[in-house]
């Protein structure tokens, strides 16, 4: 039987971040193959940050085309909100001045000659993690990315679902406290107050403790809690009953077969995961109790999880 893609068919895919643009080909069976990063570049606005991007799929293009690969087209997840079926991002954080209302599929095309899918970033993501990462095995899962922000991707049927404008799967800014702290959204109580990286350093500082150089990164913090040190064990435990909240509500509208958690905190595995599942029991209704327990488990593809999901839009799996 004729295979379904040519040997040596490969996607372009890219992450665009506030800081960082990375780049890779990736191969129909999910590897990179090549891979850059080049900065961002945020504050020279939303034209140079596309002739930039531009720049990047055009070497790899060339370098795709030196070794006799057939490029299929390129993918874009980017921070913001992406109407995907246009190609046009909605709506930018302040990170990137100038991004929101970029004809960006259009433009790229234009700019490239290549076919060009655009989604935003935790989409693309989460459907990495379901070509090649943690969600291979569900039909139906939920990602949530926990850093500066807390990102959000919905899989349903081994595709993300985005919702009728491509908003779908907004996590972070779901509310989990109606009258609670205040957020970057200019709204109050979302999810990403509680359960984003910066909010956990936010708690460490507010326990005022001189104690604390040992829990100035998120990473001393998890190795002193390790370690038995009080105050770290007791931040660290509100933080992972914030998170449980947030998935609590996520198990309760989607029942899915699982939640993968990526982000810069995910790499702490099991010190941080152990006790979500811990709290994340006490948030659930007994039918969900009951019922084969949904798993909540880390990401796999770290940084590349983007790329690779940006790519995975051209190919069937
Ligand atoms: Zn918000």
């Amino acid at each position: 039987m004729k295979a379904k893609y040519e040997e040596g068919e490969v996607a372009i895919g890219l992450d665009l971040g506030g800081t960082n643009i990375k780049a890779g080909i990736v191969n129909r069976e999910g590897k990179i193959l090549r891979r850059m990063s080049v900065p961002t570049e945020a504050h020279q606005g939303g034209e140079a940050i596309l002739q930039r991007i531009g720049g990047v799929v055009r070497m790899l293009a060339d370098e795709a085309a030196a070794q006799g690969w057939l490029v299929r087209g390129a993918g874009i997840g980017t921070a913001g909100q992406v109407d995907s079926t246009r190609g046009v991002v909605a709506g930018a954080t302040a990170n990137l001045p100038g991004w929101a209302g970029m004809d960006l599929g259009n433009r790229l095309a234009t700019l490239t000659g290549l076919p060009v899918l655009v989604d935003n970033d935790a989409n693309a993501m989460a459907f990495g993690e379901a070509w090649v990462g943690a969600g291979r095995q569900w039909r139906d899962f939920v990602c949530i990315t926990l850093g500066t922000g807390v990102g959000g991707g919905v899989v349903i049927n081994r595709r993300p679902y985005r919702g009728r404008n491509g908003y779908a799967g907004e996590i972070g800014h779901h509310v989990i406290a109606g009258d609670g702290r205040p957020c970057n959204c200019g709204r109050s109580g979302c999810f990403e107050q509680y359960a984003s990286v910066t909010a956990l350093m936010g708690m460490v500082r507010s326990l005022g403790s001189p104690a604390d150089k040992e829990l100035s990164s998120p990473e001393a913090l998890f190795t002193a809690a390790g370690a038995g040190h009080g105050p770290a064990l007791e931040v660290l435990g509100e933080y992972a009953r914030n998170i449980a909240v947030g998935l609590a509500n996520l198990v309760h509208l989607f029942d899915p077969e699982g939640i993968v958690v990526g982000g810069a905190v995910s790499k702490q595995g099991e010190l941080l995961l152990a006790p979500v599942r811990l709290e994340l029991a006490g948030f659930l209704l007994p039918v969900f109790k009951q019922a084969p327990k949904v798993e909540i488990v880390a990401a796999q593809l770290g940084n590349d999880g983007g790329v690779i999901g940006a790519a995975a839009a051209f190919f069937d799996f």
